[in-house]
């Protein structure tokens, strides 16, 4: 869905189905036209300038309010329009959901407030290079140090490294403990001890990177939550954050489809549109089906934390892992179903093809959110 009424209304209310007109019309309109970056250097000011044009729209603003669908509308606007803009958005509800949730007011005022107003540029720092699915094992130390902390360690495949204003950043003021020693802190950029070591960099148009810690001085304020809390921060952050991913492949995965049938009414081969042809049916069949049952997993996930649940991390868990999963398959068909033209650089589903895949690794591989949701299950079923 690019503009027009939102396929499912099961889980949404009128109010969003305006929401969702309107801002899939914005995203249509202001975001699909502009150009896909030609490199890395060029993705970097293009996530700066996306952050003010999304910021000026208040498209941030249902993250501040904790609107679930509302957050999944909008990425399904954006996952369709500029798998970029996507991004961009999703690190401003990484980096500043942990200082929402802590209620640390004075962060709120100096970081989080900008990062929703499109002012400052958010980045999300938890991954090591021994660290990656087994977060627990995040070696980055936290040690008191006169009024504050001392930070020392690495963190790799960091969005909008280099670029972001300031780093959430998860480090061990226990490493004993494990993931109860973890803590949350809000590092500035231009912190002294802060290092941004260099881009890696995507095939798909995403700001990414090294950086490091070396003996980086942050205040006790800029510490969210309680020492030893900052992991259960992260979790809760991930819980809300993984189910808006799926709806990121939805919008991702509508768009292939527009794409593949708009081609395939107006291709002919054969005498014929290809779209006559019981092959390609078929494909596109699968496709809508997909996308629908995907679609329903992502809001009633949504539905559930906007109806007070204080854990959705079954209804996350199946939303990303179904949503990406279903995604990479549609986009796959799509660029099937373009044939050559699908594979060309310049076109949109090409685009899609390069985007889509890291969605079923971050925040949580696939992999991850199996386990996650065999845990409970068997923990219900008390195996
Ligand atoms: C584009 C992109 C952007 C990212 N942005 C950020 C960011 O902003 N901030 C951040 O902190 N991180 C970010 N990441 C990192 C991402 O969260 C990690 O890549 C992810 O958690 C997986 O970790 P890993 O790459 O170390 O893989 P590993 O954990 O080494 O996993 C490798 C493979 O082993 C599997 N595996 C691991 N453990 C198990 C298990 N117990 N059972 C079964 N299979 C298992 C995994 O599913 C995977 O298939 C980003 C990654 C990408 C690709």
């Amino acid at each position: 869905m690019i503009a027009g009424t939102h396929p499912i209304r099961a889980f949404l209310d009128e109010a969003h189905l305006r929401f969702a007109a309107d801002t899939a019309d914005f995203c249509a309109r202001e975001i699909a036209p502009r150009a896909e970056p030609p490199s890395d250097a060029d993705a970097r000011a293009e996530a700066r300038a996306l952050l003010g044009i999304m910021g000026r729209a208040r498209l941030f603003e249902p993250l501040r309010e904790g609107s679930w669908r509302k957050v999944c509308l909008v990425r399904e606007a954006l996952g369709a329009s500029s798998p970029l803009a996507d991004a961009v958005y999703a690190l401003q509800g990484l980096g500043a959901l942990p200082i929402f949730f802590s209620e640390n007011t004075w962060m709120r005022e100096r970081w989080g407030d900008g990062a929703i107003e499109g002012t400052l540029l958010a980045a999300f720092a938890m991954t090591e290079p021994e660290a990656g699915s087994d977060v627990a094992a995040l070696k980055t130390a936290a040690r008191h140090d006169g009024p504050g902390y001392v930070l020392d360690g690495t963190k790799t495949l960091i969005s909008n490294a280099g670029i972001a204003d300031f780093y959430t950043t998860f480090a061990s003021t226990d490493p004993a403990a494990g993931g109860k020693g973890i803590s949350c802190f809000v590092v500035p950029a231009d912190s002294p001890g802060f290092r941004f070591v260099g881009p890696q960099v995507l095939s798909a148009a995403h700001p990414l990177g090294d950086i490091a810690f070396e003996g980086c001085r942050v205040s006790e304020r800029n510490r969210l939550g309680e020492e030893g809390r900052g992991y259960a921060l992260g979790l809760r952050t991930l819980d809300r954050m993984r189910a808006t991913v799926g709806a990121a492949a939805c919008g991702m995965a509508a768009r292939a489809l527009d794409e593949a049938l708009r081609h395939a009414r107006g291709r002919r081969q054969f005498g014929k549109p290809i779209a006559e042809f019981q092959l390609v049916q078929e494909k596109l069949a699968r496709m809508a089906t997909d996308l629908t049952a995907a679609r329903l997993l992502v809001y009633r996930a949504a539905w559930a934390a906007d109806h007070g649940a204080e854990r959705v991390t079954l209804e996350s868990s199946m939303a990303k892992a179904y949503a990406t999963e279903a995604a990479q398959r549609i986009v796959d068909d799509a660029v099937q179903i373009l044939g050559g033209s699908g594979v060309l650089a310049s076109h949109p589903v090409d685009r899609l093809y390069r985007a889509v895949r890291a969605l079923r690794i971050y925040e949580g591989t696939t992999e991850i959110q199996h386990l996650v949701i065999a845990g409970h299950l068997t923990r219900e079923t008390g195996a």
